[in-house]
């Protein structure tokens, strides 16, 4: 078989293990890897912080080991499907007259996995060594955010051990030329305003009633909202994830038709722009309830703290290496902040450096969709991409 047989052939396979939510069970995954790391030659080890949830590191040895080393990262979880939505099996991983690639995470993530693991292979197979340590590091529940996934396993020794100096993680498919990089991501918000009132017969018109001071709520929060709709309509040059998104996702409280409740909320979910100082937004939404009246507050259910981002100039050597890797290959390049969330966010959060990077451009975007596919050419353009920049990364010079 040759090389590009071979790799089509591993991506199928990984993509029929059912690793999906809810309640994955990754010893498949884990298997699949070890065999995988047999043929490259390449120690493997299992790490799992929390029982059930392990993530796998491949370890390629560079010459000046002590050196920080390079993370390419990727999960292996992949979300639930509407099974009679699709039009192939989503863990049959079919080919069909077209080269394309049915299946859950032929996008999202495996394809990445396996183009790491590819590329190294043929790296190593031509004799190229690198200077820094290459790790290719497979982890769990990135679909359910992470928590038992890449935020606990930053936080192992194993991890600390591996002394990583910059990750590679995913992006997003993107249908045309262009190859999207996330070089940050917003932060999550998510709030209960309480709107206490009078309470008191459907009939009477009380003053300082819950509804009220919840119209006044939505009035300011649809107000801001509409400022950013109009913001990322305004200006080409920004991409969603660099605005703020506000939305109401629950409205609560009420017992019956004809009684006044003593309260009502409202529910929003905020994703707030990298470049927004939380504490003025914080003053923002407390203007808000003082707006609204007496008693109004708010419950933070999630509160995420600002996140870092990736420097894109010459002050980054990685981001020089990655960029003249990428050139080399004629890929155009579309940096934006992540408008979701990826396990970069966690190494980025310990001041290490990371890219979103999936190599799925001309790919129509069906992440988390019915009918996730992929092209085989763009799956094997990808490990070409690779086979530039892992050795870019891996010889960045001493900085
Ligand atoms: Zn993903």
């Amino acid at each position: 078989m040759s090389h590009n047989e071979q790799a089509v052939e591993n991506l199928r396979e990984y993509i029929r293990i059912p690793s999906v939510h809810p309640n994955v069970n990754y010893d498949d995954c884990i298997s699949f890897l070890r065999r995988q790391a047999k043929e490259l030659d390449l120690p493997l080890q299992v790490v799992s912080p929390v029982p059930d949830k392990p993530t796998v590191v491949l370890t390629w040895a560079g010459t000046q080991p002590h050196l920080p080393g390079v993370l390419l990262n990727s999960h292996m979880d992949v979300v639930p499907v509407y099974r009679e939505k699709w039009v192939h099996d989503p863990f049959g991983a079919q080919r069909d007259a077209d080269g394309n690639i049915h299946g859950r995470g032929s996008q999202d993530m495996k394809i990445v996995g396996i183009q790491y693991l590819e590329a190294v292979r043929r790296l190593k197979e031509s004799g190229v060594r690198l200077k820094r340590n290459v790790y290719i590091s497979f982890v769990p529940d990135e679909e359910i955010g992470g928590v038992d996934g890449m935020q606990t396993f930053v936080n192992t020794t194993e991890f600390k051990n591996m002394n990583v100096g910059f990750a590679l993680d995913e992006s997003m498919p993107y249908p045309g030329e262009e190859i999207i990089v996330f070089y940050g991501e917003r932060s999550t918000w998510q709030i209960e305003v309480h709107c206490p009132g009078t309470p008191g017969h459907g009939s009477m018109l009380a003053d300082d009633t819950a509804a009220e001071k919840v119209r006044v709520v939505l009035d300011r929060a649809m107000d801001f909202r509409d400022k950013e709709k109009q913001r990322l309509k305004d200006d080409s040059s920004l991409s969603p994830g660099d605005v703020t998104s506000l939305n109401v996702t629950m409205l609560k409280g009420g017992v019956q038709n004809n009684v006044i409740p003593p309260a009502l909320s409202v529910v929003m979910d905020i994703r707030i722009a990298p470049t927004v100082d939380h504490r003025q937004f914080e003053s923002m939404l407390q203007q808000w309830c003082l707006d609204a009246g007496a008693g109004t507050y708010i419950e933070y259910q999630q509160k995420g703290i600002t996140e870092g981002v990736t420097k894109l100039d010459d002050s980054n050597p990685w981001w020089t290496a990655f960029k003249s890797a990428t050139d080399k290959r004629k890929l155009i390049l579309k940096p934006i902040v992540c408008p979701g969330g990826t396990d970069a966010r966690f190494i980025r959060r310990l001041g290490i450096p990371a890219l979103g990077f999936s190599h799925l451009n001309r790919t129509p975007i069906l992440l988390h969709d019915h009918n996730e596919h992929v092209n085989e050419k763009v799956f094997l353009a990808g490990i070409e991409a690779y086979c530039e920049i892992i050795p870019a990364l891996g010889n960045v010079p001493d900085h």
